[in-house]
């Protein structure tokens, strides 16, 4: 399938807006990252390994705008508070925030491993509080903010095998429908996007997980995923983006604490 999802049509569509996107070296947050820089916004990237984070910084700054590279783990809130303090030094502010960094990784709930449970609660879950805490204030000052939570399909529906997923997208949900409500006064929405499977190298990991368990080739293993979606395919990163992107500007300020789903129609509300 074809998708016209290019984020060139949106212009200059955030021209003198300050963006944070956690989790911007590669996959669906590297895409959203890609969108925002040619909508014409100023970029911070986030993730915790430097080199890859210089790589698509430079890349970006092909489109004239200022983006800088800020290494960091959002799990670990010292990191978190470094992040911030280079945020404001270099943008000078934040007017957008995407908390996209994230993982995801499966077991049966019959002896699930408490360190799986903590770990995804934490990479998932924690880390949105964290980053969004450190954020906020800003955004509350200049009465202005827009914030995108990377949830999932998995945030409204229960699948086999992803309890520890499932329940930290479950708690980004809420917690977007709870800071929705908090910051309405500010000129804050907040919203979450839930994508289904999307064709990223996190997807690819489960995909040769899959295989490795059930001793299906990988190319079976993605069909079966592929089979979630009644499109009968992955979605795009830039599918998924073009949401983001949607969401980050002016004219979707009437839209707060909703949870869209890109997931060719698996879940329906
Ligand atoms: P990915 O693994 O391809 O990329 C994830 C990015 O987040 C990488 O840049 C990674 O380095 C970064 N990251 C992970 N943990 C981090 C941490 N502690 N600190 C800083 N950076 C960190 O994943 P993706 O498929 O692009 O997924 C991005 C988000 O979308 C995740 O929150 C994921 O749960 C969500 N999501 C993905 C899918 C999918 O099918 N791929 C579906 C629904 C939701």
């Amino acid at each position: 399938m074809n998708v016209a999802t290019d984020a060139d049509s949106a212009g200059a569509a955030l021209e003198g807006r300050r963006a944070v996107v956690t989790g911007a070296s590669r996959g669906i947050g590297y895409s959203v990252a890609a969108a925002f820089a040619k909508a014409g916004a100023d970029l911070a990237v986030v993730t915790r390994d430097a080199a890859s984070l210089n790589a698509v910084a430079d890349e970006l700054q092909a489109h004239g705008r200022r983006v800088v590279a800020v290494p960091c783990d959002v799990t670990i809130p010292d990191q978190v508070t470094t992040l911030h303090r280079a945020v404001v030094e270099q943008l000078g502010g934040v007017d957008i925030l995407v908390n996209n960094a994230g993982t995801g990784e499966s077991h049966a709930f019959l002896n699930h491993p408490d360190d799986l449970w903590h770990h995804m609660l934490l990479a998932n879950l924690t880390s949105v509080y964290y980053v969004t805490k450190a954020f906020v204030p800003e955004m509350v000052a200049q009465r202005y903010g827009r914030i995108i939570n990377m949830a999932s399909m998995a945030a409204k529906v229960g699948a086999r095998y992803l309890a520890a997923y499932t329940a930290a997208k479950h708690g980004v949900l809420g917690l977007t429908r709870v800071l929705a409500a908090e910051l309405v006064s500010y000129a804050i929405t907040v919203n979450a996007i839930c994508p289904g499977y999307v064709d990223t190298p996190l997807t690819g990991a489960s995909i040769a997980r899959i295989a490795a368990r059930t001793g299906r080739t990988e190319a079976d293993a993605r069909r079966a995923l592929e089979q979630m979606n009644p499109q009968r395919r992955l979605i795009d990163p830039a599918e998924v983006a073009a949401v983001a992107l949607f969401l980050a500007q002016d004219s979707a300020a009437g839209i707060t604490g909703q949870a869209i789903n890109v997931d060719g129609g698996a879940v329906m509300w």
